[in-house]
């Protein structure tokens, strides 16, 4: 049986999209290995977003051959969309493919032998309109389930809309339909994931919310979960859907990207701090227990110590959770990689380790919070340092002892928190006793 093996860079919608062509692979007779291990067909799937892309698709590539020097070695994914002569240039690298063809291997790769050129096959991303439904499992436990793809905004920093084309989802009956397939399959979270979800039906008579409703209604699963939504697109109908429902998570993680209107403006961003600060102030109205996380970036051209303070100020006095924080890199072919008043990137690094810092204040009160209080919470199948690790429905990890079922919702009273700090330590009274 020929064997296969595939390494993703980037987001959750690129591991769901890798999960999708794995299962293309092995309907197509093919055995999944381990990418570390030898393998007849290694499949890249790569990121525009990541640092450095050129450098980790090369070393990705280098890793593959090492381990068979025969492999047919495919890269797909942001990247190869982007800059596929870039890629084709990479020694032992068989074939590109684009973000309309990725999903359609096999019609343009019969053999998978070998040859001595490099075959591009990418069309213009103006001519990407396909909807290609995707999702991957994290060991049967949770599913995250692509709903929408691609994006019309045009933030100065991102290269996202230039390698995955325009703003596009499939019906709500379709993602149903999906959502169904995921729970008879012993799911027992979803989460809705996308490019910009919350333009989820962009120029079609139904939106985000109606998909949630009919999520909602037509499921049993007992948890759904919005990965990320942009502030200016979290109505505050879909905040009061949320907070009514049984089924959806209280945990929203919203991009802010800056805390300074100055640089929201140069960013291109759809919003100002104060509707960030207002669609903050109208989920913990609604509910006072909910995980909130943030992106930020860090040194953004023309972020000046007191604009950067500015964002510090803001987000120290914001009720979030926790951010991820992320130092600015210059893109190809955007807008911010020309701007004036460029940060030193050792200040990006510094500013963005404050923030980290804070991060980690407050989700260290958020959990401190909830001690002493019991909690749904949904066992993994992993264990980690002995334990087995959970995830409350506001998005706290939890530790409870190994014995305990793996894929399975339990009420825990929380304790204290582990010796990492990462956790909280669980006690599940009910099936114990
Ligand atoms: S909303 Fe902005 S940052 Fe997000 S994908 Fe679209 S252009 Fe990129």
């Amino acid at each position: 049986m020929p064997t296969v093996g595939f390494h993703t860079l980037g987001c959750k919608l690129n591991f769901s999209e890798t999960a999708t062509l794995n299962r293309q692979f092995q309907r197509q007779g093919f055995e999944t290995v381990p990418f570390h291990q030898a393998a007849d067909v290694y499949v890249i799937n790569t990121c525009s977003v990541t640092e450095n892309a050129d450098r980790k698709c090369r070393k990705t590539v280098k890793q593959a051959l090492r381990k068979n020097p025969d492999a047919y070695v495919l890269v797909v994914g942001c990247y190869a969309q982007l800059k596929p002569q870039e890629i084709a240039e990479i020694p032992g690298v068989d074939a590109v493919l684009g973000a309309a063809e990725k999903f359609r291997i096999f019609e343009f790769i019969e053999d998978f032998r070998k040859s001595r050129q490099t075959s591009v096959h990418r069309c213009a991303i103006e001519d990407t309109h396909d909807f290609v439904p995707t999702y991957s499992t994290e060991e049967r436990t949770r599913a995250f389930l692509k709903v929408q793809d691609g994006c019309d905004y045009k933030c100065s920093f991102c290269t996202i809309p230039l390698a995955r084309g325009a703003s596009r989802s499939p019906q709500p009956e379709m993602v149903l339909e999906q959502a169904l397939a995921l729970q008879a399959a012993g799911i027992q979270e979803i989460v809705l994931t996308g490019i910009n979800l919350g333009d989820y039906g962009a120029g079609q008579p139904w939106d985000f919310r109606q998909l949630a409703q009919l999520l909602d209604a037509g499921l049993t699963v007992p948890r759904l979960r919005i990965s990320s939504i942009e502030p200016n697109l979290l109505s505050d109908e879909i905040i009061d859907f949320v907070a009514q429902s049984q089924r959806f998570m209280p945990h929203f993680h919203i991009p802010l990207q800056s805390g300074s209107n100055t640089i929201l403006a140069s960013m291109r961003r759809r919003y100002r701090r104060e509707l960030y600060a207002d669609r903050v102030a109208h989920i913990t109205a609604r509910m006072p227990h909910a995980a909130i996380g943030c992106d930020v970036i860090t040194g953004f051209p023309g972020e000046t110590d007191a604009l950067f303070e500015e964002t510090f100020e803001f987000l120290h006095g914001l009720e979030v959770t926790y951010l991820h924080v992320f130092p600015f890199s210059e893109r190809t072919d955007t807008l911010a990689a020309d701007m004036p008043g460029e940060v030193p990137v050792a200040v990006r690094e510094a500013r963005g380790e404050r923030l980290r810092m804070l991060s980690e204040k407050k989700r260290h009160a958020f959990y401190n919070r909830h001690v002493g209080q019991t909690r749904a919470i949904l066992t993994e199948q992993k264990l980690e340092d002995g334990y087995r690790t959970a995830l409350t429905d506001n998005y706290i990890r939890v530790l409870v002892p190994p014995t305990l079922p793996g894929n399975t919702l339990l009420p825990a009273t929380l304790h204290e928190l582990s010796a990492t700090g990462q956790h909280l330590v669980g006690e599940v009274t009910s099936v114990l006793a």
